[in-house]
């Protein structure tokens, strides 16, 4: 089958104005604050003025205020939305409400939709995704799951620990996995739950000091102790979060993909704007072997994962799973974007690890994506079971 991946008009149209919105409107903001927003006001502005330009919520769908991209029309609009740390923001397309704007739309009911994802997509109030926990439950093994919810009279009660929630101070409800058939260690079945902000079983913790600080609202760890919720939170069915999480997972892999090759792009253009003007050994140091070696493999790195992201999206969007794309994607993009950060940061010398440029910022923001979303060795794995087992059924 031919694949186009050329972005339909008003895709390209869309992206454009991502890019000029940026350009003018969110850099500025990005470096008189390092990177990092400071205030609930800062961050309501930046949306007014993406609302203003036409680009806000490009992801959701255009019944919740968005333009209803697929994932082949998301990948060029948040690329240009995440040249700068705060772009993703702006959109409301940053970690972790994207992604849970994503699921709400394909798996919420209609009361759900118009309690969580309307206000959501609309930017009014935050979210958080609760699945990791400390040592020894879930993290990049979801069968150690160990928080537990237990059938109560009139609903629910769910028990556990979790940490590094991203944005869960201040966010206004939770999406929270939580085991309810069998025990750590075996898949058994997990089921999603909506719990409001406030329930007095929900502790938001200790914010914990990460070496990425931009993305808002922190991440912390969240106690669930006796923590009731009505049958009317369970988000889809009962004992199919393993299921949801994948829906989920698999395009927010890709998102997160997208705004960080955005971030390469941009240390590439600061080392090259340098690289161009900075006189070493009686040359332009962007005409020494060694310079443009660097130059050149970060533009290598930048087509190949921008490939490589396209190829994946357009498995979804054909409705097909897409786990070894998704895979290959993600593992390749996030060690890609830190080598690129890297290598700009070099080319730029002293000033590279300077607070006069953001390359520094850029690289601690990029360094936990090789974690996140799966660590490397967690894809490559599985990468390697599925070609493996591909091998064994074609009896090679
Ligand atoms: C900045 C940041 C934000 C996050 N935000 C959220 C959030 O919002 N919600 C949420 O639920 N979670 C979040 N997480 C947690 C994240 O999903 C987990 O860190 C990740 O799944 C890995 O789990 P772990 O940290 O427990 O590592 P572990 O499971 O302890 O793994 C440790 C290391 O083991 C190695 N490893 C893993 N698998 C294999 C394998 N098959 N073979 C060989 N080696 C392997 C890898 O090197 C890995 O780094 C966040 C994490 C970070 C760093």
């Amino acid at each position: 089958m031919a694949v186009d991946f050329t972005p339909a008009p008003e895709v390209a149209e869309l992206a454009e104005r991502t890019a000029r919105f940026v350009r003018d409107t969110v850099i500025g903001v990005e470096e008189t604050h390092d990177g990092v927003v400071p205030s609930e006001d800062v961050r309501r502005e930046l949306q007014a003025g993406a609302r203003a330009a036409g680009v806000f919520a490009p992801h959701a769908s255009p019944e919740f205020g968005g333009h209803g991209l697929d994932m082949c029309g998301r990948a060029p609009v948040f690329e240009e939305a995440g040249y700068s740390l705060l772009g993703p923001l702006a959109l409301n397309i940053a970690a972790p409400d994207e992604g849970n704007v994503h699921m709400l739309e394909q798996i919420a009911t209609e009361e759900q939709k118009a309690r969580y994802l309307a206000p959501l997509a609309a930017g009014d109030i935050r979210s958080c995704f609760a699945m990791t926990e400390p040592a020894p439950g879930a993290g990049s093994d979801p069968d150690a799951l160990a928080t537990t919810a237990t059938r109560v009279d009139g609903g629910w009660r769910i028990d556990g620990r979790k940490w590094f929630i991203t944005g869960a101070d201040g966010a206004a409800f939770s999406i929270v996995m939580a085991r309810t058939t069998g025990v750590p260690g075996d898949r058994g079945g997990a089921t999603m739950f909506l719990v409001d902000a406030g329930n007095p079983g929900m502790t938001v913790g200790r914010h914990i000091p990460t070496l990425d600080e931009s993305l808002y609202g922190g991440h912390l760890e969240v106690e669930f102790s006796d923590c009731r919720v009505g049958d009317d939170a369970v988000l889809g069915e009962v004992d199919q979060g393993y299921r949801y999480a994948q829906v989920r997972l698999g395009p927010a892999r890709l998102t997160h993909c997208m705004r960080w090759l955005g971030i390469a792009r941009r240390a590439q253009d600061i080392a090259v704007a340098r690289a161009s003007e900075r006189e070493v050994f009686g040359s332009r140091l962007a005409d020494l072997g060694m310079a443009q070696a660097m130059v050149a493999d970060n533009e290598i790195d930048i087509h190949a994962a921008r490939g490589l992201i396209l190829r994946a999206c357009w498995e979804l969007d054909q409705g097909r799973n897409g786990g070894l794309e998704v895979s290959v994607a993600k593992t390749f993009t996030a060690e890609a974007v830190w080598r690129v950060v890297d290598r700009s940061l070099q080319l730029c010398g002293s000033l590279g690890v300077s607070g006069d440029v953001l390359l520094g910022r850029f690289l601690r923001e990029v360094r936990p994506f090789r974690i996140y979303d799966g660590p490397s060795e967690t894809h490559r794995w599985s990468i390697a079971r599925r070609v493996v087992g591909r091998a064994g059924k074609a009896g090679r």
